[in-house]
């Protein structure tokens, strides 16, 4: 499966990074973002519903979509190969999961220290339109409810955080933030938006001085994201992949594990620890 050195190498590893992406999660029931002709993507490019423009279009549709999408998160569960990579805090100090998806499903499998570069699909925020953007706005403020840009004129005083942290991803209208009224959407980086630049940076700083990097089911095609195992590799760290299909990092990887997570990271877990 792979070479003794790297298995001892995974032996001295103080600092793992387990880079995943929409391949992690397809043996619990959720579609990659690849398998365009089946299921939630069928009928849509997610490249024309998931970005701002659309939700300014038609926030009801991008609503809709998202919500068929967070039915299909929340009756998943995560699979062998999430756990496997739970199971790695109890053998290296520091493991950290920076992973693409949004689905949660690392956090439930027990991993502690998850970066989510695009956020998650079991929250919302308000939606501040880039095309309306604060400095061009009037009375400017920020809402005390939602945290959101906001004009003070419309802004009510009396209305609580709860409200707003009381609201979910559900079917039925796009519900709007109870102080501002601003329509909500969910917490998730669209198309054409940037990475918070916060969860960005600590992504990067942690992928440039690990030992080692995992990098699991992701096609490697959605930047900045796929920046980070090239960066652990210029940072001197071995690379492993785990994925059927060759990516533009199996060339550059020191192990390419052609498989499963499901099947191969519990695989991977006996071979280097049991
Ligand atoms: P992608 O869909 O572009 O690529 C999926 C990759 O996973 C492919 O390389 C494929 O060969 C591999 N794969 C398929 N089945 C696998 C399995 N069982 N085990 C391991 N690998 C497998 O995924 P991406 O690179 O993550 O980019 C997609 C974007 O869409 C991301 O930005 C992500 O946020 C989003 N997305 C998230 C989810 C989720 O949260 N579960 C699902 C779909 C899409």
């Amino acid at each position: 499966m792979i070479a003794p050195k790297l298995v001892d190498r995974l032996h001295a590893c103080q600092k793992l990074v387990v880079f995943t992406g929409a391949g992690m999660s397809a043996e619990s029931g959720i579609p990659t973002f690849r398998d365009r002709f089946e299921g939630l993507w069928a009928n849509y490019d997610p490249e024309d519903v998931a970005t701002p423009r659309a939700f300014r279009a038609n926030p009801q549709f991008v609503w809709d979509w998202h919500v068929q999408l967070a039915e299909t998160v929340r009756k998943s569960q995560p699979n062998a190969g999430h756990r496997a990579v739970a199971r790695m805090q109890d053998r290296i100090p520091q493991v950290t999961v920076i992973t693409q998806n949004i689905d949660n499903l690392h956090q439930d499998a027990g991993s502690k220290d998850v970066i989510e570069l695009h956020g998650n699909l079991l929250r919302i925020k308000p939606f501040e339109d880039p095309e309306n953007r604060p400095d061009e706005i009037d009375n400017l403020v920020i809402c005390h409810v939602c945290d959101g840009y906001a004009d003070y004129e419309k802004c009510d005083p009396y209305a609580a955080k709860e409200d707003f942290h009381s609201i979910e991803l559900r079917a039925g209208d796009v519900p709007r933030c109870p102080g501002c009224s601003a329509l909500i959407r969910p917490d998730v980086v669209w198309f054409e938006e940037p990475l918070d630049l916060e969860t960005q940076e600590r992504a990067f700083r942690i992928a440039d001085r690990c030992d080692v990097l995992i990098c699991i089911g992701s096609s490697l095609e959605v930047m900045p994201a796929a920046n980070i195992p090239i960066r652990a590799r210029w940072g001197g760290a071995a690379i492993i992949e785990v994925n059927p299909e060759p990516t533009s990092l199996t060339f550059y990887a020191d192990a390419f594990i052609q498989g499963k997570a499901a099947v191969e990271l519990p695989k991977l877990l006996k071979l280097v620890w049991a």
